[in-house]
């Protein structure tokens, strides 16, 4: 037997918070409890027809069948580039702006490791989407984070972050719409944080998963509809939200060419690209987009207005969010984000996600996932209004 360690940088991760949850998730499971599970941020919904139509015709095509290209197919960045003007009226070069990712996560976890050296400053939001804090673990940096309270309508103060640290600021995370929080940012935003960054001479790193995922006609908007931007960003684009293709593992990251080269030497060193076949589904995806995306966020929008409304009638007080598919809400006055999540599981078999495990400033509230029927969602709101009180 040799003595097995793990690593430092495995040891300093955060301690995972979900633990008890998920236990207590899959001991009713087994006891075989009628679960809803509001856990989960993954589609619930099919990946459509079209694209799947469109694998299946790439797949059989031998020249998939080999290792992409590290920038991947010429033609998978131009649908990227398209479909970027077409969307935000944002011009992107096809030959150094843009990037393919085996889904956007794993973009956003190696970036720090092309920019950040041990002692940088990685600034996070809190509460936020995990990997953020992981990525600049793995590379060695500090986490500095910058709370998300409702009274600032959860967009981070950037006057309040330490001057005496901004130095040593190398990178910052921010993600709108945003996870877990549901709220969105108008385009002044980005230009507060540009001119910031600018100004302090950091690197921003958007996240702009949930882009696509907004309502009531709200179209929200990329960082580089902001004059500088591509001087100071990049922005993660993922097509599993979207599209309904969490599973198949692609993304993509565009802007400021110095910062995508970085991250691509990163990448070329660990993976070898995303399988062509799906860059040529992704691609099938992008074009079509405009007569897809109604279908989906029709869907999460009638969930959402059942949801909170329902909520609202037992006398929550949840704002509907404008984007993504969650509703953040706090929990009664006698509980914490753990007690609330148990009591919910134990007593109405829903599962929702206590807000302290996405940060300490989530303590208090409590994220359910839109991505379950308006049947199940309906039932649980009856759940709640009886068993619950
Ligand atoms: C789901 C999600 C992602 C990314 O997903 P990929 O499947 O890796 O593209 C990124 N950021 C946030 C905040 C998410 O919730």
């Amino acid at each position: 037997m040799i003595r097995i360690e793990k690593s430092e940088r495995l040891k300093r991760l955060p301690p995972y918070l979900f633990v008890e949850i998920d236990k207590a998730k899959s001991r009713a499971r087994d006891e075989g409890r009628p679960i809803i599970d509001l856990g989960v941020g993954d589609p619930d919904i099919p990946t459509p027809n079209f694209i799947i139509d469109a694998l299946n015709k790439a797949v059989r095509d031998p020249a998939t069948h080999r290792y992409a290209l590290d920038q991947g197919l010429p033609e998978f960045r131009t649908a990227c580039a398209k479909w970027f003007k077409r969307r935000f009226n944002v011009d992107l070069k096809v030959e150094n702006e843009i990037h393919p990712l085996i889904g956007s996560k794993e973009g956003i976890v190696h970036m720090p490791l092309a920019f950040v050296n041990p002692g940088d400053i990685v600034i996070v939001p809190d509460p936020c989407y995990p990997p953020y804090k992981s990525g600049t673990i793995f590379a060695g940096g500090e986490i500095l984070l910058m709370p998300l309270v409702e009274s600032h309508n959860f967009l981070p103060d950037l006057k309040s972050i330490n001057h005496h640290l901004l130095h040593k600021v190398k990178m910052l995370y921010i993600n709108y719409p945003n996870n877990p929080t549901g709220a969105s940012c108008e385009k002044k935003f980005f230009k507060d944080i540009v001119d910031f960054a600018i100004k302090h001479n950091i690197i921003i790193c958007h996240d702009a998963a949930y882009s696509e995922i907004a309502f009531d006609g709200f179209k929200p908007p990329s960082i580089f509809e902001v004059e500088g931007a591509k001087d100071v960003a990049i922005e993660f684009h993922s097509l599993s939200k979207t599209f309904n293709m969490s599973g198949w593992r692609i993304g993509f990251v565009c802007g400021n060419h110095e910062l995508i080269e970085g991250l691509a030497k990163v990448k070329s060193n660990i993976d070898s690209g995303v399988f062509s076949a799906i860059q040529k589904a992704g691609i099938a995806a992008l074009d079509n987009y405009d007569r897809h995306i109604k279908s989906v966020t029709k869907v999460y929008e009638e969930r959402r207005d059942i949801l909170v409304d329902g909520l609202n009638s037992l006398g929550w007080n949840v704002k509907k969010p404008k984007a993504t598919f969650y509703v953040w809400a706090k929990v009664p006055p006698r509980y914490t984000s753990a007690t609330f999540a148990k009591a919910l599981l134990d007593k109405a078999d829903i599962v929702a996600t206590p807000g302290n495990g996405f940060g300490v400033h989530g303590e208090g509230c409590i994220r359910m996932a839109l991505t379950v029927d308006k049947r199940r969602i309906k039932e649980a709101l009856d759940r709640i209004k009886n068993r619950l009180g």
